[in-house]
């Protein structure tokens, strides 16, 4: 082709691609008509139910589509609206309480939009220093949190699956070169820790289930005695998993006597705090959580307990060089962008090179609301789990379990006759189905239990007392039934 060929083809395909970069004029309405969506969702969410049935994806019998034509921005925000807002989970309501909720803070939102309109590279200081030192600013602060000392580091992941696979890979590199080591951690351990050793190449090291307490926590005693055992037969104790707060019950494990033992026998003390461990915040949050800050790495759930949206789990260690030994890139292309005055760069301390820039999704509330608000949050969260737990004391027929440790209560309800577990699974579905609120359950030792995990900012005590009412309603519309 000639150069004047070349430029009619070129000239063709820049009319046709021109959709992509719309006018400061059609960004404004296309913005402005996002926005307004957005808020309009938000308006309806103190009163739609906190779960909708799937069918209702089916029933719209609306399939994604890819035109090649771009379509109007209302016909698509539509088909958001009706085929994936509206079914399933509503985890921005406040009577969302199952599983572990986040909230999905709307200062993240706007942050989010801010990083992706910006477009900074957040992997490595010299392609955006102000970036890489809002990220390091953000571990670092997160360290501060839990109690971690100078040299620490940290960094931003998806979740706290990856927090915790991020982890296991630098404990693996630093204390189980080449393999073999024992790993303990209890039978409530987040099922992400079988996926991490599975990755880490450690899917056949020695696992050492150790029992718990009355109240779910790791068994110091059984602890020593398992570590004593391996160490007497010349296994190694590579990796002891404690849990800050267990997804069934909350549970934290007793972290400082758990530490002492690690040092004792030279094992790594990694701390799951995905769910928990970020209630350090708060001093109520704080007095539950000591030791943690003895651990050698602790991953955690920004999304989880400082109600982000989902997508930003994070991992600390302790002495940072190991993390940096990991994970720090060798490419020679990529060397000398290597250190700065900002700190080390995100790529050299996870699996990640270009990354979205999550910083400014947690940065960006905690500048607009304060970290008092978040504090007062986390406070309240923790007073609602054992304000519920009061009240169903209070009523004849449940068993509402032991303190809850934070802000998760696991509860019973005995029924008149029949099998409890059936009655309680039961329950549950008809809570779930009524969709008013939205609670989750588990089997502890064999037992069916119900679940209310109180963690979204947007719960308070209103809809605490909305859980008691949709239980009652449950459990009337139940035993009615099995009278008549
Ligand atoms: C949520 C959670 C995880 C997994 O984190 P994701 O963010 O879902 O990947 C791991 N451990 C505990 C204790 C959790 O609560």
């Amino acid at each position: 082709m000639t150069a004047e060929a070349l430029r009619n083809r070129i000239e063709t395909l820049r009319a046709a691609m021109r959709p992509l970069e719309p006018d400061g004029e059609a960004r404004a309405e296309l913005g402005e008509r996002a926005l307004r969506h957005a808020l309009d969702y938000l308006a309806g969410v103190p009163d739609a139910p906190a779960n909708r049935p799937w069918a209702e994806v089916f029933a719209q019998r609306l399939d994604p589509e890819f035109p090649e034509t771009g379509r109007d921005a209302e016909s698509v925000l539509d088909y958001f609206a009706a085929c994936v807002e509206r079914p399933g989970f509503a985890t921005t309501s406040p009577r969302f309480m199952a599983y572990v909720p986040g909230g999905g803070l709307f200062h993240s939102a706007l942050g989010d939009l801010l990083a992706a309109v910006s477009n900074k590279y957040s992997g490595f200081a010299s392609a955006s220093p102000g970036a890489v030192r809002l990220e390091n600013a953000a571990t670092a602060w997160l360290a501060e949190v839990v109690g971690y000392p100078e040299g620490a580091a940290g960094t931003l992941t998806s979740g706290g699956s990856l927090a915790n696979l991020t982890a296991i890979v630098a404990a693996r590199d630093a204390a189980d070169a080449e393999g073999g080591g024992a790993v303990y951690a209890t039978r409530f351990a987040h099922h992400c820790l079988d996926k991490a050793l599975h990755i880490a190449g450690r899917r056949d090291a020695p696992l050492r289930r150790i029992a718990t307490d009355s109240r779910c926590r790791m068994s110091v005693e059984a602890l020593a005695a398992a570590l004593e055992a391996d160490a007497s037969a010349g296994i190694r104790p590579w990796l002891v998993v404690a849990s800050a707060g267990t997804v069934d019950t909350g549970a934290v494990d007793p972290l400082a006597e758990i530490a002492a033992l690690c040092r004792r026998y030279g094992a790594w003390f990694h701390v799951d705090g995905a769910y928990g461990g970020l209630f350090a915040l708060c001093p109520e949050g704080r007095e539950k959580l000591n030791g943690i800050e003895l651990s050698d790495s602790i991953a955690l759930d920004p999304h989880k307990t400082l109600f982000l949206p989902y997508g930003t789990g994070a991992v600390l260690v302790r002495d940072g060089r190991h993390l940096l030994a990991s994970f720090s890139a060798s490419a020679d292309y990529i060397r000398p962008l290597g250190e700065s005055e900002v700190g080390p760069s995100p790529a050299d301390l996870s699996p990640e090179l270009t990354r979205h820039f999550r910083a400014l999704r947690l940065w960006l509330p905690l500048q607009l609301a304060g970290v008092a608000a978040f504090r007062a949050a986390q406070a309240e969260k923790l007073a609602l789990a054992r304000y519920l737990h009061a009240r169903l004391s209070e009523i004849q027929g449940f068993d509402p379990g032991p303190l809850p440790d934070l802000s998760i209560v696991a509860f019973r309800y005995r029924p008149q006759s029949g099998d409890p577990d059936a009655f309680n699974e039961r329950l549950l579905r008809h809570v779930q189905e009524e969709g008013r609120v939205m609670l989750s359950g588990t089997r502890i030792d064999g037992r069916f239990t119900l679940r209310c995990a109180i963690l979204s900012f947007r719960t308070h005590i209103e809809h605490v007392d909305e859980v008691i009412e949709a239980l009652l309603r449950g459990i009337a519309a139940l035993q009615g039934g099995a009278d008549a």
